[in-house]
């Protein structure tokens, strides 16, 4: 499922564009201030960041131009009270991909989220590998050699963080909010049951690759022809 990370400090109009959206089947999360944001981009990679100005602890713009400081090209949606073109062109040379000027209406900012969505995911790979292991992102597929099966959404994105971190260790908090986004209602079993059913897939294809368990800390992926 996409992820949009909303940084608003309105809490009714961030729980509006959030249900806009997650009726698009866009996953949401929601955080009021500049340091929140920090470290849900920290833990979680979005597809869109829509970004207020006007936050308690500062400018939006403040987080972006980290963000582009870092090289993070997560696509980003300012939304701005300030229309005068002055503002619009500073958010844009910051490295804002797109602005919306409050009041706006929620089918524009459905269309131009989906719209930065498209471009991300022209750029991002679809394909992801490691080992024997191959990901096709779009049809949530894993293929060992000639052989697939079908991943769910929550198993996809696990698998997908592991990936990323090629044989690291992911933190259960990081896999959690991967899988589920970082506000969701879930118990500490739903990782335990995803991972089980990951491992279960692996086997099941034969893949050299297994998924450990560092206790208390994380999930990494082993591949035992290194050893
Ligand atoms: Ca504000």
């Amino acid at each position: 499922m996409p992820r949009v990370l909303i940084v608003e400090d309105h809490q009714r109009l961030a729980q509006a564009v959030s249900s806009v959206l997650q009726a698009q089947g866009i996953g949401c999360d929601i955080v009021a201030s500049l340091h929140c944001a920090a470290g849900f981009l920290e833990a979680v990679s979005y597809d869109v960041l829509i970004l207020d100005r006007g936050l308690p602890d500062g400018d939006g713009l403040a987080l972006l131009a980290q963000l582009r400081a870092l090289r993070r090209p997560t696509p980003c949606l300012v939304l701005t009270a300030r229309d005068a073109l002055g503002d619009r062109v500073h958010g844009l040379e910051t490295g804002a991909d797109d602005y919306l000027t409050k009041p706006f209406e929620m089918a524009e900012l459905v269309a131009r989220v989906k719209a930065l969505m498209r471009r991300s995911q022209a750029w991002a790979p679809d394909e992801v590998c490691f080992s024997d292991l191959r990901v096709t992102q779009h049809t949530s597929t894993l293929f060992v050699g000639p052989s697939s099966i079908t991943l769910s959404p929550s198993e996809l994105q696990i698998l997908l963080e592991l990936i990323r971190r090629e044989g690291g260790v992911v933190r259960r908090g990081t896999l959690e909010s991967a899988a589920w986004g970082a506000f969701a209602d879930i118990t500490p079993k739903a990782l335990v049951v995803a991972v089980h059913r990951l491992r279960g897939k692996l086997m099941a294809l034969g893949s050299r690759v297994s998924i450990v368990n560092l206790k208390g800390i994380g999930y990494g992926l082993a591949d035992s022809s290194d050893t």
